[in-house]
């Protein structure tokens, strides 16, 4: 079968094994004489999917079950940048800015708090285009929690490790680094992630949440915007977005074939630096746009040629060779090559190749 080198940031790439699984679930799952998208989400069978992928999920975090839900959300990380506000801010939050995704997260709890809450941008990486991860944060001691973007999907950077925020919950969007790197996930009050990027479709939303932590949760908001209704019924309160919870289950589980987490870090080093190390040896050509390789993302690899029509050029060759999904984000240009753990390292391996072609061809 063609496949593409698929380079798009989301969504993005997933195992040809899963979408396999997945093609043939859409027919028939497990000989039932019915599509996955056919059944009950209260049969026994997708039943047995739901609850598989939440055990897998947590896992995967090593983190206890009788201390962390998993649910499953509609909405996007984006509703997510509202429902934290919504359930947990009472007095004051902290917000770290670090890209686009991160504004947007800190401007819903703007919108959400009312008088007398305090809304803080603690740290930000704004003043240099968010080109780097700021050190030497100042965390409260008082905060109803602190909110970070580990990775920042359209700048390319990433944090290397989740931050000591002490009794101040950590709340994180990891949308785009999920079971990317190890990170000390029992750090976290709250993780959530839009599927896309690393576990599956788009259409559901991961959300792993600390029971203690939900306990504090606002009461008075609408029933399908508080994380306790969800848990309760068990991610079952309305119809769950079955589809793309059965691609979850199934990338949970190659997740887990590999190796583990440690396993699809160690690849995903290996295939970042096919790239990096073209970018640091033809480093008067191509330009990395993170400032220090140290905060450089092990998903999204961004950099600049020397002009916006060499640009353009590398991008349609590129796509000429079945590279595709290589135009950097709107906001910021040049050419970002995204490399989320399904990518095959051979796709990686083309596209360091052709930056050499390339290079030699138009330095
Ligand atoms: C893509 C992305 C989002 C947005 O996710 P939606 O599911 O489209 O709402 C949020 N945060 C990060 C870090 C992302 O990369």
């Amino acid at each position: 079968m063609f496949r593409a080198h698929n380079f798009s940031a989301g969504p993005a790439v997933l195992p040809l094994e899963v979408v396999e699984q997945t093609s043939k679930a859409a027919l028939d799952y497990n000989g039932l004489g019915m599509s996955i998208m056919e059944m009950s989400h209260r049969s026994k069978d997708f039943e047995a999917v739901i609850k598989e992928a939440q055990a897998d999920c947590l896992k995967l975090m090593e983190l206890s079950e009788k201390e962390y839900t998993v649910l499953f959300l509609g909405g996007g990380a984006s509703l997510q940048f509202a429902m934290v506000p919504m359930n947990f801010m009472h007095k004051k939050v902290d917000y770290i800015n670090t890209g686009v995704w991160a504004t947007k997260a800190y401007k819903e709890a703007k919108i959400i708090a009312t008088e007398g809450i305090e809304v803080n941008e603690i740290a930000s990486s704004s003043d240099k285009n968010f080109n780097y991860i700021p050190q030497n944060i100042a965390y409260s001691k008082d905060a109803d929690y602190c909110h970070i973007t580990t990775n920042n999907t359209i700048y390319g950077t990433e944090w290397r490790e989740l931050p000591n925020t002490g009794s101040v919950p950590l709340i994180v969007d990891m949308s785009s680094d999920l079971f990317a790197q190890r990170y000390d996930f029992s750090k976290c009050s709250l993780i959530y992630a839009g599927a896309q990027k690393n576990i599956g479709p788009s259409g559901v939303t991961l959300v792993v949440i600390k029971n203690s932590f939900m306990e504090t949760e606002n009461s008075k908001l609408p029933t399908m915007l508080k994380y306790v209704t969800h848990a309760k019924e068990d991610s079952m309160f309305n119809t769950p977005p079955c589809l793309p919870i059965f691609v979850v289950n199934r990338t949970f589980k190659w997740i887990m074939k590999q190796g583990g987490i440690d396993a699809i870090q160690s690849n995903n080093i290996i295939k970042a630096n096919y790239i990096y190390d073209k970018i640091d040896s033809r480093n008067d050509f191509y330009k990395g746009s993170v400032e220090n390789p140290k905060d450089r993302s092990l998903m999204n690899i961004t950099f600049n040629l020397p002009s916006e029509d060499l640009e353009n050029k590398f991008i349609n060759e590129a796509k000429a060779l079945n590279m595709i999904g290589l135009k950097g984000h709107r906001l910021v240009g040049g050419v970002r090559a995204s490399t989320y753990n399904a990518l095959p390292n051979e796709s990686a391996i083309a596209l360091s190749e052709f930056m050499e072609t390339f290079y030699q061809a138009n330095k």
